[in-house]
């Protein structure tokens, strides 16, 4: 991309919403966001977002972390492509039509299956990747030219390639097993779309009645209605008390089946009364204690949670109403031993409707991940996918090493249609383009499976999928495998391991180099951000307000590595604060960065000899600021990144260095002006490119004015050793700790602006003494001190401030200065006041009363207070001090 105009002039204050946008558009269509240059490749595919998902605090994190990483490396000259897409989404985005359905009263069986998914795709034309649009607002630097969408003609063709040839291999199957069931849905659904949350129920003890007479057992349950599904009891093998039992038999009570009681590991002789029943159509455990021991399952429910025919004269009944129905004529029976209410359990919840979810044995289509788990395995074993941070590596371990088949079905209409056909003479197969006559029987009479794949199936194919695959296109050959992924720690199992599985099973090789886990997005209390808490924030409102960059720096600089990530909006509003004070930097050196004569300025090497020891200062610093933010980004770091960039920004080039370099500025001779105008420009130009990976858009507007050349694709700066000077950076320390002394002073004596006190600084080391005496004018100028004497010994009486700072006392004068007196007693009345309110909030901290009636904010509020106070308090007893003499 060329380089624009230079503009010398940069409005007065920052503003993100004139930027923002245009700049957006430039970078868009200037192409740097597709893959340029020679240089090796570098590739991120991007998780795909749900095309019914709205950008949120998650999604700003992680867009933000992949954007400075690919902005890096495009600096640093890979070929670099970040591929965007969404998700199709199966059941969220059916829910949404059919939620659009009901308001006209209509349910997708009235439409039809064909017609429905119609509506589903007009509705994702109109409605759909709203995110797309958002996730421009935070300024993300995807190749739109290659945006993907897991239900593209290509991309599903990939699907059923996969599906078909897993088949073949013999690793899909049908099969009994109990998946997680939503009765209003109507669908088996994965773990992660199943809510969990403690609610109040019962615990009911029922007691069965031993076949022989000779006494009873009893078994605890908080869904009573389930026993009518009751096959077996079960103890453990190593409970004393049940040893006896094992092998007899007990009687259903209602139904009267006979229930053989069985030892079996799994069974807590901790929890009730040591023995529990066994539902194994309706509980994980207990069907899987059925298959080792033999229990038939007996499943009691309809695919609507109504009872079906095994439930006996409870059939047609709900659940809930046969809840209370069983218990009753169980207590009629006196067959109830206890009953406990209320009994805290957790019970999982449909995470798109908030219907109750179902255990339910079902015939559905699975995965054999066994033989795909293994080499999945070796491969992080063998270090060709490596985990940042490294411990993320056991969960992923635990995870494949207990890996059970994975459900693959879902009875929706919405998603990639299981590719299975039945002939009329029972022949199954799987096809990969619609067929017309059987394989094996050349019947014409088809039937295909009406359940769609799982969303997650799509998505593990996203890495190869979305390059091109099956076809040996060029982006497969140089993007696979990917150099890194990044997400969140909450899908390593479903996502990050099924990538695994098929990248190594059909691209054979890891499907990414790198994959790196970050946190959950976390309120600053630490409490975790969701809606339900009523602490969820907004990105694109926290955009409108402070700006993305404000946004990316705060979400950056707070993401520790691999742990939770905690925002406040304060700090989102502090860092809009950092990005005006980089935009007035900025103005300050393109104001004096004319040239003193005519012709272009000189280079900073040119007149190295100039350099004073502030610039050789300031050089030093930058110089180790370019070599750990490198570091830390290399790591993935990027909050460690963020930090130090922020830090030399504002606490050394803005408070240090600018202050400083006014005097050169305003005072040098001519060489020593260019001197500092090229250390000047050197500093700001390196560390706009620093930041422009974590500050996209103020950097490059800025950035552009100072050289004409757009950021985005300017060079990453590289460390240069040659400019570290420890000595210039020690000598600096020890003039900025005596200007520190004296601004000190100045505030907490209140000295009045215009006020020039004067110092005499006692200072042992000769070489010391010498620095300050070169630095002394600078000292003065940006403290506002009048004359300071540099002497060894105590000079005139009198009462002087004592400020100590390390290699000097400074003696400050106070009479002509402070009106002794007046002064004393100002600090008294002000530290009576302090004293009184950090009393009334210790009092009401330690009230138990305030504490449980207050807002968590509000006593937070209050301790912040405290602590501040008490601060404040101790500088000013200090300054009482200085002033006894
Ligand atoms: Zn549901
Ligand atoms: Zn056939």
């Amino acid at each position: 991309m060329g380089g624009g105009p230079v503009s010398q002039e940069l409005p007065r204050a920052y503003e993100p919403k004139n930027v923002e946008e245009r700049i957006y558009e430039e970078w868009e269509r200037s192409g740097a966001f597709a893959p340029w240059g020679e240089g090796e490749p570098f590739c991120i595919v991007l998780p795909p977002p749900n095309v019914t998902g709205i950008l949120h605090m998650g999604h700003a994190l992680d867009h933000s972390i992949q954007d400075a990483i690919v902005r890096r490396r495009r600096m640093q000259g890979y070929r670099t492509l970040w591929l965007p897409g969404t998700d199709h989404a199966g059941i969220a985005t059916q829910n949404v039509v059919e939620r659009e359905l009901a308001k006209e009263g209509k349910t997708r069986h009235d439409l039809g299956r064909d017609a429905f998914v119609e509506r589903v795709w007009a509705w994702k034309e109109h409605s759909g990747g709203t995110i797309t649009r958002q996730m421009r607002r935070l300024g993300e630097s995807v190749d739109w030219s290659r945006e993907r969408f897991t239900m593209d003609d290509d991309l599903s063709r990939a699907v059923r390639l996969v599906f078909v040839r897993l088949y073949d291999e013999g690793l899909i199957y049908r099969g009994n097993r109990i998946i997680n069931w939503c009765p209003r849905c109507m669908t088996a659904l994965s773990d992660i779309e199943v809510e969990h949350s403690d609610v109040e129920g019962e615990l009911i003890h029922i007691n069965y009645p031993l076949a022989d007479r000779s006494g009873h057992i009893t078994v605890a349950t908080t869904r009573v209605e389930t026993m009518l599904g009751d096959t077996g009891v079960a103890v453990s093998p190593a409970d004393g008390r049940y040893k006896h039992l094992v092998g007899k038999i007990a009687i259903l009570p209602i139904i009267g089946r006979e229930l053989p009681i069985v030892a079996d590991k799994a069974v807590d002789p901790a929890f009730g009364s040591g023995a529990v029943k066994v539902t194994p159509a309706h509980d994980p455990v207990d069907f899987e204690i059925a298959q080792r021991t033999g229990l038939p399952p007996v499943n009691i429910f309809n695919p609507d949670a109504t009872i079906n025919s095994n439930g006996g004269r409870y059939e047609g009944m709900d659940r809930y109403a046969a809840r209370k129905a069983v218990l009753e004529e169980l207590r009629a029976l006196g067959a109830v031993e206890k009953e406990e209410r209320p009994y805290i359990h957790s019970v999982g919840h449909c995470q798109r409707c908030k219907t109750e979810v179902e255990p339910w044995l079902s015939e559905q289509w699975f995965v054999k991940v066994e033989p795909l788990a293994k080499p999945a395995i070796d491969a992080v074993r063998g270090g060709r996918t490596r985990f940042v941070p490294n411990r993320f590596e056991r969960n992923y371990f635990n995870w494949m090493e207990n890996l059970r088949d994975w459900c693959i079905s879902r009875q929706l209409w919405w998603g990639h249609r299981i590719p299975i056909f039945t002939c009329a003479n029972g022949h199954q197969f799987a096809a990969t383009e619609d067929p017309t006559t059987c394989s094996k029987c050349d019947s014409a009479e088809l039937t295909q499976d009406p359940d769609v794949l799982d969303t997650w199936f799509s998505s593990a194919l996203w890495p190869f999928s979305t390059l091109g695959w099956p076809g040996k296109t060029e982006d497969a050959r140089s993007y696979y495998p990917t150099s890194v992924l990044v997400t969140g720690y909450d899908i390593i199992t479903f996502w990050v391991s099924r990538m695994m599985m098929m990248g190594l099973h059909f691209m054979g090789d890891v499907p990414f180099r790198d994959c790196h886990i970050h946190g959950m997005m976390r309120d600053f209390r630490g409490k975790k951000m969701s809606k339900s808490f009523g602490n969820a924030m907004d990105p694109l409102e926290l955009i409108e307000r402070y700006g993305a960059d404000a946004l990316r720096m705060t979400l950056l600089r707070s993401a520790t590595l691999g742990s939770d990530v905690p925002v406040a909006e304060k700090w989102i509003e502090g860092d809009r604060n950092f990005a005006n004070k980089l935009w007035n930097i900025s103005r300050f050196v393109l104001m004096n960065r004319s040239p003193a004569g005519p012709g272009p300025a000189p280079s900073l090497r040119s007149i190295d000899m100039y350099w004073s020891r502030a610039d050789r200062w300031i050089l030093s610093r930058l110089d180790a600021t370019v070599a750990g933010v490198d570091e830390a980004l290399e790591g993935y770091d990027l909050a460690r990144a963020a930090q130090m960039l922020r830090q030399f920004t504002w606490s050394e080039f803005a408070d240090w260095y600018v202050e400083w370099s006014k005097g050169p500025l305003q005072h040098g001779a001519g060489e020593f002006k260019d001197a500092t105008r090229a250390v000047l420009s050197h500093v700001l130009s390196t560390l706009l490119r620093l930041l422009h990976p974590i500050m996209p858009f103020v950097t490059e507007e800025l950035y552009r004015a100072l050289t004409g050349e757009p950021a985005i694709t300017a060079r990453w700066p590289e460390p240069d050793p040659t400019l570290q000077d420890r000595d210039a950076e020690a000598e600096m320390e020890f003039v900025m700790g005596v200007v520190g002394a004296l601004r000190r002073f100045r505030a907490d004596h209140q000295i009045p602006h215009a006020a020039r006190p004067e110092a005499k600084a006692e200072i042992e080391d000769p070489r010391l003494a010498k620095i300050l005496g070169e630095e002394l004018e600078r000292v003065r100028a940006v403290a506002s001190w009048g004359e300071i004497t540099i002497g060894s010994g105590n000079g005139a009486g009198g009462v002087q401030a004592r400020l100590v700072v390390p290699g000097a006392v400074i003696n400050v004068p106070l009479a002509g200065v402070l009106d002794l007196d007046a002064e004393r007693a100002r600090l008294a009345k002000e530290i009576a006041h302090l004293s009184n309110e950090a009393d009334r909030a210790r009092t009401n901290l330690s009230n138990p009363g305030f504490l449980s009636g207050a807002k968590e904010e509000v006593i937070e509020q209050h301790r912040e207070r405290l602590v501040e106070t008490e601060r404040a308090l101790e500088r000013l007893r200090e300054a009482l001090r200085d002033l006894e003499g």
